[in-house]
């Protein structure tokens, strides 16, 4: 109403004062007058039309016209009309942007196809994992540019549920997942996404799990056996089947001892962090590792001790006895009757070296990277025969690792090898003082040495 108002109250008044002149001065005045009127309405009319069109024709630049009166009303309203539509354009390219921006930081690659699998778009990551140039291959038809024969097959089985797995066609060392998602009304997303982490800890689960039922099928196969001979044999000498109860034991300590070595190994995996952090005192453990080393080398092998540190290390102590256990024992297995074997405990530019010397077989350099990986070994028959699961050094690894201390191994074939677990300063420590702390219990001790 408020917009009506101002003209109807205009002609009003115009009307009003003909009317007056009519009656005053007669006709003529008023016709003259209303023509009049006319004639400057409409000249206002033609001029007002024209500031009007040149600001319409670039509103960004020219000044929007000002008027009074309805003139001013209608430049009022279009004014804001233009500002509401300028604002929502910007909200609009801002977020357009945005999505631009988002999309191209997306660590898949997505293309964007058209109703004629023609590429409409593609982000940086698409180069990287397909080879495809946004610029390059802007309008060019997919299956011209991915011309493998399965890739081929999915775009042509159009089974949006479905993703293939395959090689990147530019780098063979990157496994992608391949997803197409349809929208639109006949567009499609293709979105190539890396899976070469995931398809490696795969791979290594369905390594280990048949690792383990392979070291399990084994022992498990020969106590078998055996049961069913005795069983049906009830007459058998009693040397026959207490040599056959010897080897089931046997099989079954091995079993055990990969059961044990399993769960040790999931314990350490489970826990990221040290579950205690005590001082541990590394002397004493060498001493009691020393009588191990004896007591497993049956009088085979000389065993020697070097002290040369009284330092401690702050650690997990059950972790760090395993660990050094592991490469003693190691080196009693791998080392031929008559060798010597020295373990040695000192500091070296503030770390603790605790190093594990044999004069054993030694490993050949080519090995030495793998020793780690759970069940690597360098002969598999000479591992099974002195009882060994193949899981030692993957063990002694991840203590070491959790204690932040690496594994050096120096080896010559057929001269012998050096196992070394470093430790990092800070975890080295002085032996504690009677008045400063209490001395660690050390359970194998009285057992290992008596
Ligand atoms: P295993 O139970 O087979 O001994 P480990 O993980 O302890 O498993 O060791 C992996 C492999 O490293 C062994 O199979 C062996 O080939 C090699 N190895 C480990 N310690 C020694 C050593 N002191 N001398 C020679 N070879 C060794």
């Amino acid at each position: 109403m408020g917009f009506w108002w101002r003209p109807l109250s205009v002609l009003a008044s115009v009307l009003l004062v003909a009317l007056i002149l009519w009656a005053a001065s007669g006709w003529v005045a008023a016709l003259g007058f209303l023509a009049g009127i006319q004639a400057f309405v409409m000249l206002r009319r033609l001029w007002q039309e024209f500031r009007l069109a040149r600001w319409l024709e670039n509103p960004d630049e020219v000044e929007p016209p000002d008027a009074t009166g309805t003139w001013g009303d209608i430049f009022y309203r279009l004014q804001k009309l233009q500002r509401r539509q300028k604002a929502s354009r910007g909200r609009l390219t801002s977020a357009l942007e945005q999505f631009e921006h988002a999309a191209m930081a997306v660590p898949d690659g997505m293309v964007i196809l058209n109703g004629s699998e023609q590429i409409d778009w593609c982000n940086p990551a698409s180069r990287r994992y397909l080879g495809l140039d946004c610029e390059r291959d802007r309008g060019q038809f997919v299956r011209y540019l991915l011309r493998q024969a399965h890739f081929l097959e999915f775009l042509d089985a159009a089974d949006y549920s479905r993703r293939l797995v395959c090689k990147s066609p530019v780098n063979r060392e990157i496994t992608l997942s391949l997803q197409l998602v349809p929208f639109d009304e006949s567009k499609k997303l293709l979105v190539a996404r890396d899976i070469t982490d995931l398809e490696r800890v795969d791979e290594m689960r369905r390594d280990f799990i048949a690792n383990v039922s392979h070291e399990l099928r084994t022992p498990l196969t020969v106590v078998g056996g055996f049961v069913e001979t005795l069983a049906g044999a009830p007459d058998l000498p009693a040397a026959d089947s207490r040599h056959y109860f010897d080897l089931m034991l046997d099989h079954t300590r091995r079993m055990q001892h990969l059961l044990d070595d399993l769960l040790t190994l999931s314990r350490l995996e489970s826990a990221d962090h040290l579950l205690h952090d005590e001082p541990v005192n590394v002397p004493e453990m060498a001493h009691a590792l020393k009588a191990e080393a004896e007591s497993l080398s049956r009088g085979r092998h000389s065993v020697r001790l070097e002290i040369d540190s009284a330092a401690w290390l702050a650690g997990n102590l059950q972790e760090i006895r395993s660990a050094l256990g592991n490469l003693v024992s190691n080196a009693v297995r791998y080392t031929p009757e008559g060798g010597a074997i020295t373990l040695a405990w000192r500091e070296r530019d503030g770390e603790g070296e605790f190093s594990v010397t044999d004069t054993g077989e030694g490993i050949a350099a080519e090995h030495i990277p793998r020793l780690t990986e759970r069940f690597y070994r360098v002969d598999r028959s000479r591992s099974r025969e002195t009882g060994g699961t193949g899981l030692g050094l993957a063990i002694v690894k991840h203590v070491l690792t959790r204690h932040g201390a690496r594994l050096d191994i120096q080896s010559t074939p057929g001269k012998g090898s050096t196992f070394s677990a470093v430790f990092p300063a800070q975890r080295v420590q002085p032996p504690p003082t009677p008045e400063s702390g209490k001395l660690i219990p050390f359970p194998e001790r009285e057992q290992a040495t008596g």
